[in-house]
């Protein structure tokens, strides 16, 4: 089997398999290398450095799989209303982690493609691969103000997963830009992180500060952070495209339960790792989780929480320790005792 036929088998395999989206770029495919690259250049990736190693590679797969002739991209449904608990996680982190799960699928999907004659190679976030400008070449929607692939029926809550091919297959036309004049999620960011629509600077941005950075949180951010302990999701959920999302039916994405944020300031190293095991928040550690919750403890928190907040002023970590004296400044300025 090839050509078309081949394509349909490949989207009847991904629904089984549970993908919500599927399509296929071409390769060569019109990937906005030059706007990455000009990312790069000017910094806007703050510390998240292997994001600009070997730009060019990321820009071209062929560097990666040099007889690759098309790319395969699928997406899974993420969304899932917020847990009321006082302190929000980022809708993709709320359950355990996708990049498994998803590898594992995409590898019975290459298993189809290898019976087909094809040599694959598939990446979970992780590959040396433009996922969003590629899941935009194959159709599954555009690249929008807010930088992320926005899909036309599951809106800003697609995970990517693609697999580069060896195999010919026929590619599907990619979407118009269909933000017109919004401006919503740029609007709703409450850091101003986008110098410009379509541009985000990493630096200024909750989810890169609260995941990625490793040091105190800039004091100009801290109090835009609110009640933000793990990521941020308001240039996503302010997208008009989410009106008709749906809650995903992978249970492995189901909300964990997680105690008042106060009770997770007592938390032992193994408690965090016990807690966060095969979740995407593990890889904070517990160091960096205490200078979140602190954060949003100064913000949001009460009376109760002063001993909590207090019992960090002398921690070994001089980090954690400066925002337990910065959340209760707060709780002080706020009258709370
Ligand atoms: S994730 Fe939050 S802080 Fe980052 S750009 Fe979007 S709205 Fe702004
Ligand atoms: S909120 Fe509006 S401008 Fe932003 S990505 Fe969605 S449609 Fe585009």
């Amino acid at each position: 089997m090839e050509g078309a036929a081949l394509r349909d088998l490949l989207r009847r395999e991904a629904e089984i398999l549970g993908f919500a989206a599927f399509g296929v770029a071409p390769v060569p495919a019109e990937l906005r290398a030059d706007y990455f690259r000009r990312w790069i250049a000017g910094g806007n990736h703050g510390d998240m450095a292997w994001l600009a190693r070997d730009p060019d590679r990321r820009a071209d797969p062929t560097r990666v799989l040099p007889e690759a002739r098309s790319i395969v991209v699928l997406g899974a449904n993420s969304w899932q209303p917020q847990p009321e608990r006082g302190y929000r996680v980022a809708t993709y982190a709320l359950g355990g982690d996708y990049h498994d799960l998803l590898l594992r699928r995409l590898k019975r999907l290459c298993a189809v493609m290898r019976d087909h004659g094809g040599a694959q190679r598939p990446y979970v976030d992780t590959g040396p691969v433009l996922e969003k400008p590629v899941a935009a070449a194959a159709g599954l929607g555009w690249q929008g103000k807010n930088t992320l692939l926005i899909h036309r029926r599951h809106g800003t809550w697609l995970l990517l997963g693609v697999i580069l091919t060896t195999l010919e297959l026929p590619p599907d036309k990619p979407e118009p830009d269909r933000c017109g004049s919004c401006t919503r999620c740029q609007d709703a960011c409450p850091t101003n992180a986008f110098p410009a629509p379509y541009t985000l600077d990493a630096r200024r941005c909750l989810a890169y500060l609260t995941i990625e950075h490793k040091g105190p949180i800039p004091e100009e951010f801290r109090e835009p952070l609110g009640d933000r302990v793990f990521g941020c999701d308001d240039c996503l959920t302010a997208c008009p495209w989410n009106r008709w999302a749906v809650a995903t039916r992978e249970a492995r994405f189901a909300a964990r339960p997680l105690p008042p944020l106060r009770e997770t300031l007592a938390w032992s190293e193994e408690d965090f790792a016990r807690t966060f095991a095969g979740t995407p928040i593990k890889r904070l550690g517990l160091a960096r989780w205490l200078r979140n919750a602190l954060t949003v403890l100064g913000n949001t928190g009460g009376a109760a929480d002063l001993a909590a907040v207090r019992a960090h002023l002398g921690h070994p970590d001089p980090m954690v320790a400066e925002h337990a004296a910065w959340a209760e400044r707060r709780l002080r300025d706020r009258a709370v005792v």
